[in-house]
């Protein structure tokens, strides 16, 4: 593991997806369906990724979490029996159901064998009338909820904003949220795939049937003091696409937990990837480069997801213009 990895996209077809990860993302969508999320680093039991080319392609982030796990997750590599993230894109352009997820000792209770999931979203494109819902209205108890249910009025229990490009959403577990309208976005979580279901917008398909929902399991995981949850936003993102500031490189802090540091990173000079003795991902947003790799350099554009072993040495990155990019690293 000596340089960066990339995998094959794992694409979903859902009913609330869209094109936009072909179109806007440059996927190869093998159907004409629509398509929710395309799985771009997983080590879920429900699918593993494989690397996409260099010296390791063909291998499964499986075998090389069981071959040489110290070097690519680096110190502290022990407390890790899966790799610690999930990494997708997610066209929503319809709506997902209002939802929460466990937390590490909640989900032993209710899903043995799960792990918690505390997510964070980066919006990259956000259409007329979406919105994003996380977290719940201050005065919003167990009581109010329940009623709201009953009612088929969740959504007014919630807060609510129009996401706009360059927004970045931390739902720590427990945190009520939904999102959908039209919103094209990165999500970096924690691998799992534990998701409970409080409400579907009073849906029902062709049949008249409504989708299972997991009312006790998400009341019981909901954290009833996580208040609205406002996104931290990235100045300039749109208009970083366009012009190259002055040369330089910016980074932005955007969330910093147990299970993940995330950062916005905008380049339009070589920078190096890699080399700091962690885990660390770039996911790239926009603009493109030359990545320095195993198999000489790559072309790292958007849409692509590169893995930065612990125990690999820098790799430089040559922007063509300006490139930006997530950086997910191991805290
Ligand atoms: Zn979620």
């Amino acid at each position: 593991m000596n340089g960066p990895l990339r995998f094959v996209p794992y694409l979903r077809p859902m009913v609330w997806g869209g094109r936009r990860l072909k179109e806007v993302l440059g996927k190869s969508l093998p159907t004409d369906e629509p398509y929710g999320e395309s799985w771009e680093i997983s080590d879920h039991s429900s699918h593993q990724s494989v690397v996409a080319s260099g010296p390791l392609a063909g291998k499964t982030l499986r075998q090389l979490m069981e071959e040489d796990r110290a070097a690519l997750l680096g110190r502290g590599a022990e407390a890790y029996r899966v790799f610690p993230w999930l990494i997708k894109f997610l066209d929503a352009r319809d709506w997902l159901s209002v939802q929460v997820h466990p937390d590490d000792e909640e989900v032993k209770r209710l899903l043995p064998g799960e792990g918690g999931k505390t997510e964070a979203w980066f919006v990259l494109d956000a259409q007329p009338g979406s919105r994003v819902y996380a977290g719940l209205l201050p005065g919003v108890d167990e009581e109010r909820l329940r009623a709201a249910l009953a009612a088929g009025t969740v959504a007014d229990c919630l807060h609510t904003f129009a996401p706009q490009p360059g927004d970045c959403v931390f739902l720590p577990a427990g945190t009520v949220h939904a999102v959908g309208g039209g919103v094209l976005m990165a999500e970096v979580q924690q691998t799992s795939d534990a998701t409970f279901r409080l409400f579907d917008w009073n849906r029902h398909d062709a049949f008249g049937k409504a989708r299972a929902l997991h009312i006790e399991e998400a009341l019981a995981c909901i954290d009833w003091h996580r208040g609205p949850v406002r996104p931290i936003h990235v100045e300039d993102y749109a208009a970083s696409a366009l012009q190259p500031a002055s040369p330089g490189t910016k980074r932005k802090s955007l969330v910093s937990c147990a299970y993940f540091k995330l950062e916005f990173l905008y380049a339009n000079e070589p920078f190096e990837f890699g080399g700091e003795g962690r885990l660390q991902v770039l996911i790239v947003l926009g603009g493109n480069g030359r990545l320095a790799t195993d198999a000489g350099e790559e072309e790292a554009k958007l849409g692509q997801v590169w893995l930065a072993p612990a125990a690999m040495r820098a790799h430089r990155c040559r922007p063509n213009g300006g490139l930006r990019a997530l950086l997910c690293s191991l805290p």
